[in-house]
C-alpha cells in the first residue's frame, strides 16, 4: 500500500517523500479514500497516529478538484490549543509544498493585527484556536461564506476545555452543505451528541492506539489533603451507596492502613497484596465478589490478572508513579462494554504523577472537590511540553497556554494564581 493507491495526486504525493513517509499509516489507509470521496467522517484516534496528514492530504487533493464556492476560506480547521494548531498549520504547508492552496493560522495570545492582515490577503485553508476564531469574525476579518470543509481535531479536547459554546456558534455560521470530519481520541456521549448535530451520515474510522483508556471509563481527579484522603473516601463509599470498590494503594503498608480505617469507618474492607498468603488473597478477592466485603484494597501487583465482571468503580487512593500503571488500573472497570468510573484522590506531591499521567492518555482528567474535603495546597506540577512522542503536546502544558491565548473563551478565568480556579471542567460537587 503506498499513497498514490490511495488515490493521492502525483503533488501530494511527491510531498510525503519529501517527509520520508513510505507507506501510509493505519488511519490514512481509512481515512484518506473516505474524505476523497466527500463523505462526513469520524475518526478515533489520538495524536501520533498520523492524523494530520490523514485529513489534510485528501483535504489538498479536493480544494485543488473543486472549485471555490464562495470567497474567503475554503477548509476550517479548528485545534484545541495553540500547539497543536501551530502544528497542524506546519503540516498544512508541509503537505501543500507544490500544490497552489494558501494557508494560515491564528490563534489566542499574540497580535491579532497580523492575522487580521494575512486573511485579508486570501487564505484557503484556516486552522484556528476557537475564541480566536470568534474575536476574527466579529471583527470582520474572517468570513464563512466559502467554507467548504469544516475540520474538528482533538474535538474530545475542546469539549473538556469549555470550547463547545464557540464551536456550535462557528457552525452555525457556516455553509449547511459542506463536508465535516472529526477526529477525536476518545467518544464520550457528549462528543456522540456533538457528532450527531455536526456529521451526516459520516464514515466512521477507528484505529488500534497504545495508552489509550476505554471511553468507557468516566475518569476524574479529586485534589484533596494527603490526610484527608481517607476520610473522604468513606464518605464517598457511603454518600455514593457504592457496594463494590477496587481501592489502589502504592504501598503494602498503605494497604493495611486504609483496611483498617474503612473497617472503622463501619465499611467492609479487605486487603490484597504481595505480603499476604495466596489463601488470604483468594479468601479476601472471593468475599469481594460475593458482596460481603465492598472495599478491595490492593496495590498494582497484586491487581495484575485481577478480572472481576462489571465492577463499576475503581479508586486511586495515590496515583501509581508509573504512568501505565493508571491505565492498568483503570481497565479494571468498564469491561466488557459496561461503563465504569474511575476517581483519583490526589494530593498536592502527587502533581507530577499526574502530569505524567495525563500526558501519557493526552488526556486532562476533570477535577472535582467535595465541600469539607478542598484541599489546603493545590496541585502544583502541570503537564510540561516534553520530548514525548507527541512532540510535547502533552495536554495541560499546551491547554493552559492555550487557553489562556484564547481570547474569547466566555468561562476561562485566567486571574487566579491557582491553577485548578482555571479548569472551566471544574465543577464543585457533593458526594
Ligand atoms: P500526527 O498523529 O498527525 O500528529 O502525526 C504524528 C507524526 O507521524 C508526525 O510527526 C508525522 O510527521 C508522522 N507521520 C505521519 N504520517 C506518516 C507516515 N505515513 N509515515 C511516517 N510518519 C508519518
Amino acid at each position: 500500500m503506498d499513497f498514490s493507491s490511495l488515490g493521492l495526486s502525483e503533488k501530494l504525493v511527491r510531498a510525503t517523500a519529501d517527509q520520508g513517509y513510505t507507506t501510509p499509516s493505519p488511519i490514512q489507509e481509512k481515512a484518506i479514500p473516505a474524505v476523497l470521496s466527500g463523505k462526513d467522517v469520524m475518526a478515533a484516534a489520538q495524536t501520533g497516529t498520523g492524523k494530520t496528514a490523514g485529513f489534510t492530504l485528501p483535504l489538498l487533493q479536493r480544494l485543488a478538484e473543486t472549485p471555490r464556492k464562495g470567497k474567503g476560506i475554503r477548509a476550517l480547521i479548528l485545534a484545541p490549543t495553540r500547539e497543536l494548531a501551530a502544528q497542524v498549520a506546519a503540516s498544512v504547508e508541509l503537505y501543500a509544498r507544490y500544490m497552489p492552496t494558501s494557508s494560515a493560522v491564528v490563534f489566542g495570545g499574540v497580535k491579532i493585527n497580523p492575522q487580521i492582515a494575512k486573511l485579508r490577503r486570501g487564505v484557503d485553508v484556516l486552522v484556528a484556536t476557537p475564541g480566536r476564531l470568534m474575536d476574527l469574525y466579529q471583527q470582520g476579518a474572517v468570513r464563512f461564506d466559502g467554507v467548504e470543509t469544516l475540520i474538528l481535531d482533538e474535538a474530545d479536547r475542546m469539549l473538556d476545555m469549555g470550547f463547545i459554546r464557540d464551536i456550535r456558534k462557528i457552525i452555525g455560521l457556516l455553509p449547511t452543505q459542506r463536508q465535516n470530519l472529526m477526529f477525536s481520541a476518545t467518544f464520550s456521549g457528549d462528543i456522540r451528541k456533538l457528532a450527531e448535530g455536526m456529521l451526516n451520515d459520516p464514515v466512521q474510522i477507528e484505529v488500534a492506539t497504545r495508552n489509550t483508556t476505554a471511553d468507557n471509563v468516566e475518569q476524574s481527579v479529586y485534589p484533596v489533603d494527603q490526610s484527608q484522603k481517607s476520610a473522604l473516601l468513606s464518605q464517598l463509599v457511603k454518600h455514593n451507596d457504592w457496594q463494590q470498590v477496587l481501592v489502589f494503594t502504592r504501598t503494602k503498608h498503605g494497604a493495611n492502613r486504609l483496611t483498617q480505617k474503612l473497617e472503622k469507618d463501619g465499611i467492609t474492607a479487605a486487603a490484597i497484596h504481595g505480603n499476604k498468603s495466596q489463601g488470604a488473597r483468594t479468601r479476601a478477592l472471593n468475599d469481594f465478589k460475593q458482596g460481603e466485603v465492598r472495599v478491595l484494597v490492593a496495590t498494582d501487583i497484586a491487581a495484575r490478572g485481577l478480572d472481576i465482571k462489571q465492577l463499576p468503580q475503581v479508586v486511586n487512593f495515590e496515583l501509581p508513579n508509573i504512568p501505565e500503571d493508571y491505565v492498568h488500573r483503570i481497565g479494571r472497570t468498564g469491561r466488557a462494554g459496561e461503563s465504569g468510573h474511575a476517581l483519583s484522590l490526589v494530593s498536592a506531591d502527587e502533581g507530577k504523577f499526574l502530569a505524567g499521567i495525563e500526558r501519557l492518555i493526552k488526556k486532562e482528567l476533570p477535577r472535582k472537590t467535595v465541600e469539607g474535603f478542598e484541599p489546603s495546597v493545590s496541585i502544583s506540577a502541570r503537564p510540561k511540553p516534553g520530548p514525548s512522542a507527541n512532540g510535547g503536546r502533552g495536554p495541560g502544558g499546551g491547554q493552559n497556554r492555550g487557553r489562556s491565548g484564547n481570547g474569547g473563551n466566555p468561562r476561562g478565568n485566567n486571574s487566579g494564581n491557582n491553577a485548578q480556579s482555571r479548569r472551566p471542567t471544574q465543577r464543585r460537587e457533593t458526594a
